[in-house]
């Protein structure tokens, strides 16, 4: 069913209008391509809601009915590039100038309650291929090249409600794929869009279901939910629909009152605003290592609580039993080698501050905190004053004082290191064979000079540096000629 252009509003006609203007040299002339061939071809998905939404991409989705050995044929000679590694699930990927293009056969897919492997079922038509997809705003699309704006199940009016909706009953969906079930919280991170509360339950009762999903794809939903730009949106729909205790269930335990008072936030809402204190310290972009860390810095927690005489709580060592169920987790979830180790450190790492106390570190004790942080230091500094949320304004403003006075001694000592790290351009032996001396003090008086050298002007190359070596033995009456 097509919808005709003007059901959209003067903003959304300007939104598609400006997308399919700028993606027109590459989508056009593709959507020709395609038309020539006998096929049909629209932009389907992310780059459409995405373009709505006045979020910007340079990735394109596409769709058509054209089989995928077609597609080869179709763009053969025309990409600059083409993937072939999706071909099985019916995708082409390749790239044309700055696109990233993926064109997938229309499709009616099906899950195996029991396999992990979705079973790809091609489909002929474009609303069939929109109505197994994840959500209706998901489910939009722009034909090419005519333009015809396609939305068969309201996808702009829940894009106006700020709504995630199966197109179908969300029972179906899910049992069809279950993962699609972690793309809700995903989306509602990313876009902070409310999950419709139909969906929310089927979430709830069908939770274990996730548990046949590879553990891949749950890490990629997972990943691209943390570094959304409300991942406490997302975080809570895991938790509260169950889901988290399929696929992480560190993080629904952290739900555990740490005083009998209630005076405190539990871990859990710790975490959670950790996890926020870290994402405001962040420079250039989402960081996924530090979100995970903050996320996770005190999972091991409820397995080292202990209860003191006098009612105080205890957590010895968190941070060595944290860092390993971090590995653990990390790895069973197949993130990559680098991540589950800088993660897992940045865990071990992150009490280590709280022994600075008011500044009574040795430098060497310093010079440790530095080595063993190595490239994770910058994070280190942002997870530490992140993991501070007393309500006390004192206290907080206490410890972030400490911890820019621990900074200004760590750039301290670097600087020193990296001058006492300086040496003359020549040695010893070379400062001999160029005097023609023997060792002495003479010897001693000429490294002092080169190293005055080299701080004063920087590195100058030995070349000059014997000139200038000569020079200042000439100065000194101690030139060989005479
Ligand atoms: P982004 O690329 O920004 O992550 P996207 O919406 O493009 O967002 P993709 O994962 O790239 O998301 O998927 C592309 C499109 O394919 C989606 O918009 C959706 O229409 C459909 N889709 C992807 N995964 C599923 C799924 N598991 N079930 C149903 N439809 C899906
Ligand atoms: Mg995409």
């Amino acid at each position: 069913m097509a919808v005709p252009n003007d059901d959209l509003t003067p903003e959304q006609q300007k939104a598609i209008a400006e997308l399919l203007r700028r993606v027109a040299p590459v989508a056009d002339e593709l959507g020709h391509r395609f038309a020539d061939a006998g096929h049909e071809l629209a932009l389907v998905g992310g780059p459409v809601r995405d373009a709505l939404l006045r979020r910007p991409g340079n990735d394109l989705d596409l769709t058509t009915d054209a089989r995928p050995e077609r597609i080869l044929e179709i763009v053969d000679g025309w990409a600059d590039a083409v993937w072939t590694i999706g071909i099985e699930f019916g995708t082409v990927g390749l790239r044309k100038g700055n696109y990233q293009v993926e064109i997938t056969t229309y499709r009616s897919e099906s899950y195996d309650p029991k396999s992990r492997k979705p079973e790809v079922l091609y489909g002929t038509s474009l609303h069939d291929d929109l109505a197994r997809r994840d959500f209706a705003v998901n489910a939009m699309a722009a034909r090419l090249p005519g333009h015809g704006f396609v939305d068969p199940f309201g996808g702009l009016s829940d894009l106006r409600r700020k709504l995630l909706r199966t197109p179908a009953r969300p029972q179906d969906s899910f049992t069809d794929d279950p993962l699609r079930m972690m793309r809700a919280a995903r989306f509602a991170s990313q876009l902070g869009f409310a999950v419709d509360p139909a969906a929310v339950a089927a979430m709830r009762d069908m939770a274990a279901r996730i548990e046949i999903v590879s553990a891949e794809r749950v890490r990629d939903e997972l990943s691209k939910l943390l570094c959304g730009s409300d991942p406490r949106h997302g975080l809570a729909l895991l938790v509260g629909t169950g889901l988290a205790a399929h696929m992480l269930p560190e993080l629904p335990k952290l739900r555990l009152e740490i005083d009998e008072h209630h005076r405190h936030k539990d871990v859990y809402e710790h975490s959670l605003i950790v996890l926020e204190q870290a994402i405001a310290q962040e420079e250039d972009g989402p960081d996924l290592v530090l979100r995970l860390a903050a996320l996770l810095h005190d999972i091991g927690k409820p397995k080292t609580r202990s209860f003191e005489d006098g009612g105080r709580v205890t957590f010895h060592h968190h941070e060595v039993v944290g860092a390993q169920m971090t590995k653990v987790r990390l790895t069973a979830l197949r993130y990559p080698k680098d991540i589950v180790s800088d993660v897992s450190r940045l865990v071990e790492l992150h009490l280590r501050f709280h022994g600075y106390g008011t500044g009574e570190w040795t430098d060497s004790a310093v010079r440790r905190y530095v080595r063993d942080a190595g490239d994770l230091l910058p994070r280190l500094h942002k997870l530490t004053r992140a993991d501070c949320t007393t309500r006390n304004k004192r206290k907080a403003a206490n410890l972030a004082r400490t911890y820019d006075d621990l900074e200004r001694r760590i750039a301290r000592l670097s600087a020193e290191e990296e001058l006492s790290k300086i040496r003359p351009e020549l040695d010893g032996n070379e400062i001999q064979a160029v005097l023609g001396i023997k060792p002495g003090p003479a010897v001693g008086k000429a490294y002092k000079f080169l190293l005055d050298l080299r701080l004063d002007q920087g590195p100058i190359g030995k070349e000059a540096a014997t000139a200038e070596l000569l020079r200042w033995a000439r100065e000194q009456g101690m030139d060989r000629s005479s």
